[in-house]
C-alpha cells in the first residue's frame, strides 16, 4: 500500500516521502507510537516507494511514492520481496537472535531485484538483549543500498544503544474518524458499525477489531472466575490449572488471543477496584460497580500491594499477547505470577 493510500499520519508520510525524494532516508529508522495504527504499513510504504518500477515522481523526476500495481509494489505488500524481508516474533513472542544472524548475513549482499534493501524489523523490541547486540554493529556500519526500519510500540525498552543509531518518528493515534474510515475500507465494515466501533478504539484500528473479535461477556466471567481461583491457591500446579479458564477459548490462534486480551482488560480493572478497595478509598470510583459486593469478599486476598504487583503483571502479559506470545505461554506465565 503506498504512502498515498494510508490513512491518517500525514506529516510523518510527507517527511519519509521527501526524504526518499532526496535520497536522504536515514540508514537506520525507528517508527514508534501505539500499536494498531498503521506503522509497519508505513515502512512497507516506504519500502515501496524506493523500489517501484512505476514510482510518482513531482515535477524535477523526483520520486515521491509508489503506484501500488507494479510487480516490486505487490511482492512487498505480500511480505514476499527478497530485498524487503520482515522480521517478526514467532510463537514464542520473541525475535530470536538466528533470525536476527541470518537477516545481517543477507543484507551485505547487493540487492537481488529491487533499489533499496529494507529490512523490516516490526515488534523490535521483542528482540532480546544479544539479538539487539548483533544488530547494533549493523546500525552503526549499515551496508550500502540498505535501511533498516525498527518498528515498534515499546520503543524505550530497546537498547539505548540501539535507539541512539535509529532516529525516531513518532505515530501518533489515529482519530476516530480515520479508524472508521479504515474499518470500512479494509475490513468491510458498514459505516454505522464502523463509527460505533471506533469511538472506543484509543485511535488503534487493531483495538478496534480486537474488541469486536472478543466476547466481552465471556472475558468478564472468566476473569472474575480466575480472580477468585487464585486469591485461595498458592500451589503452583492448581494455579495451573487455573490458567486453563484463560486458555479454554477454541478458535483460531488469532480468535484466542483476541479473546485472552479481553479477558486480560477485564483482569485489569478488576484488579484496579480491588486495589482501591484495599486503599479505603471513595467505592464511587470503581470501574466494576456491580460487583462490589463480590469484590470486597476477595479484597482479603487482594492487598494494595498484591493487586498492584498483578495489575504490573497483567500489563506485561498484554504486552507479551500485542507482541504475539502465545495465548497459553502468557495465561501459564501471568498465573503463576498474580
Ligand atoms: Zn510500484
Amino acid at each position: 500500500m503506498p504512502f498515498h493510500s494510508i490513512t491518517g499520519h500525514r506529516r510523518m508520510i510527507s517527511l519519509l516521502s521527501r526524504a526518499a525524494a532526496g535520497r536522504r532516508v536515514p540508514p537506520a529508522l525507528l517508527l514508534a507510537g501505539p500499536s494498531g495504527v498503521g506503522k509497519r504499513r508505513v515502512a512497507q510504504a516506504l519500502a515501496e516507494t524506493l523500489n517501484c518500477q512505476e514510482p510518482v515522481r513531482d515535477a524535477e523526476g523526483l520520486t515521491l511514492d509508489a503506484c501500488g500495481a507494479c510487480v516490486a509494489c505487490r511482492k512487498i505488500a505480500r511480505g514476499m520481496h527478497p530485498d524487503v524481508p520482515v522480521l517478526e516474533p514467532g510463537e514464542s513472542g520473541s525475535i530470536k537472535i538466528e533470525q536476527v544472524r541470518e537477516m545481517i548475513d543477507r543484507a551485505q549482499y547487493r540487492p537481488f531485484e529491487g533499489r533499496t534493501r529494507v529490512v523490516i524489523i516490526d515488534d523490535a523490541d521483542a528482540m532480546g538483549g544479544p539479538a539487539q547486540s548483533a544488530l547494533l554493529k549493523t546500525l552503526e556500519e549499515p551496508p550500502s543500498a540498505s535501511v533498516f526500519v525498527l518498528v515498534s510500540s515499546l520503543p524505550d525498552t530497546l537498547l539505548q544503544t540501539v535507539r541512539s543509531r535509529c532516529p525516531r518518528l513518532r505515530f501518533a493515534p489515529l482519530l476516530p474518524s480515520e479508524v472508521a474510515e479504515v474499518l470500512v475500507r479494509d475490513h468491510g465494515y458498514a459505516k454505522a458499525d464502523a463509527v460505533a466501533v471506533a469511538s472506543d478504539s484509543d485511535g488503534s484500528v487493531g483495538r478496534a477489531l480486537a474488541a469486536q473479535a472478543a466476547d466481552a461477556g465471556a472475558a468478564r466471567e472468566t476473569a472474575r472466575a480466575l480472580l477468585s481461583e487464585t486469591a485461595r491457591r498458592s500451589d503452583p500446579a492448581k494455579r495451573l490449572e487455573a490458567a486453563k479458564l484463560l486458555a479454554a477459548t477454541k478458535g483460531s490462534p488469532a480468535s484466542e488471543r483476541d479473546q485472552l486480551a479481553a479477558c486480560l482488560r477485564v483482569l485489569s480493572s478488576l484488579l484496579r477496584d480491588l486495589g482501591v478497595i484495599a486503599s479505603k478509598a471513595d467505592t464511587r470510583v470503581l470501574a466494576n460497580a456491580d460487583l462490589q459486593d463480590e469484590l470486597a469478599r476477595l479484597a482479603p486476598s487482594w492487598d494494595e500491594d498484591r493487586s498492584s504487583r498483578a495489575f504490573a503483571a497483567v500489563d506485561r502479559a498484554l504486552a507479551a499477547l500485542e507482541r504475539n506470545a502465545g495465548p497459553k505461554i502468557v495465561a501459564d506465565w501471568l498465573v503463576l505470577q498474580i
